[in-house]
């Protein structure tokens, strides 16, 4: 699908952040400034408005995204922010500091928003008018870097227009990002652990929590995005390219290939993408059948679609 025909550019005042909270209130897609670079922001209770996000992106694959709220509160709604995370909370928060956390049963994000998985990575950005965005929304936000996939992350509101204008309703202008580069990112193992360094000096970590900080070894149970053991898979066996279901299958439709659930029944990429990881668990919480999946066409949104589904389809270790 495509985006809207022009990108609305809104001034950093009162009316500016009404009008994107609004926008994103309603499924829109606005980019606005944090200190670490200009996020894309889209609600994330909203499947639709996140697969839009991958859409706009380019992104070749459904990697979790970062909830972005205004305050500890909100993010108490929707994951368990206890022991050091919490310590690590109250010494960075807001800044730029990402902490992977479990993700409560009633947040009610979209699944897309943590790629199936059960812990979700929440930030509190330290930026007035992020945080003026976050609170007049009143729903967490996922924003990562505004730029198409491959591409280097805006730091200006041009960079954005430059990258993604006419495929989001608006970006929100507050002049040059300070920092500059993505956040700092720490899980629990439950031992704090380094998953990606950024703004936040690991250093200042270490010294908050009195202990070095582990870095993520390989094979670890918290891994990167991108590698298999750090993604929600079904348990129940994928086939992949399915024009029928085989006795005993049950079929995951798209396009004209109806299936027991059906993607998008008019073959909308964003659409299939909005159900995708809901229908997989749903399928995967119904029963052990092996799951046969409809063929999805290997373009926009279908490259992640599919990207997904193989490695759902791969041999399990
Ligand atoms: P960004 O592209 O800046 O929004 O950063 C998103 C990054 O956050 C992902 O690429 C992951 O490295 C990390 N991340 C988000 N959620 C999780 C999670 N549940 N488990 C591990 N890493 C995560
Ligand atoms: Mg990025």
């Amino acid at each position: 699908m495509t985006g809207p025909a022009e990108t609305e550019l809104l001034a950093a005042d009162a009316a500016g952040i009404a009008r994107a909270a609004e926008l994103l209130r309603s499924g829109a897609l606005v980019s606005f400034p944090t200190e670490t670079v200009y996020g894309l922001g889209g609600d994330a209770a909203d499947d639709r408005a996140v697969a839009r996000i991958f859409d706009a992106k380019g992104r070749p694959r459904f990697n979790p995204l970062i909830a972005h709220v205004p305050d500890v509160a909100a993010v108490d709604r929707i994951a368990e922010l206890t022991g050091r995370a919490r310590d690590l909370a109250g010494a960075f928060w807001p800044g730029p500091l990402t902490l992977v956390l479990p993700l409560r049963a009633d947040a009610g994000l979209s699944p897309l928003v943590s790629a199936g998985l059960t812990t979700v990575a929440v930030r509190v950005p330290d930026h007035p008018l992020a945080r003026r965005v976050l609170e007049a929304v009143g729903r967490p936000v996922v924003a990562p870097s505004a730029n198409p996939s491959g591409r280097i992350s805006p730091t200006e509101a041009a960079h954005v227009v430059s990258g993604l204008g006419g495929r989001i309703e608006a970006v929100l202008d507050g002049g040059p990002c300070a920092v500059g580069v993505e956040s700092t990112i720490v899980g629990f193992n439950p031992e704090p652990v380094l998953l990606r360094p950024g703004g936040l000096p690991t250093e200042a970590i270490e010294s908050a929590l009195g202990a070095p900080l582990s870095r993520r070894a390989e094979g670890a149970e918290i891994n990167a995005p991108g590698q298999l053991s750090s993604h929600y898979a079904p348990d129940a066996r994928v086939r992949l390219d399915a024009e029928t279901a085989r006795p005993g299958e049950r079929l995951l439709g798209f396009g004209a290939v109806a299936g027991d659930v059906t993607l998008s029944e008019s073959g909308d990429l964003v659409e299939a993408a909005a159900n995708l990881f809901r229908m997989l668990h749903a399928l995967d919480a119904a029963g052990d059948a092996p799951i046969a999946v409809a063929p999805i066409p290997e373009t926009g949104l279908g490259r992640a679609i599919n990207d997904r589904l193989r490695r759902a389809a791969a041999p399990r270790t």
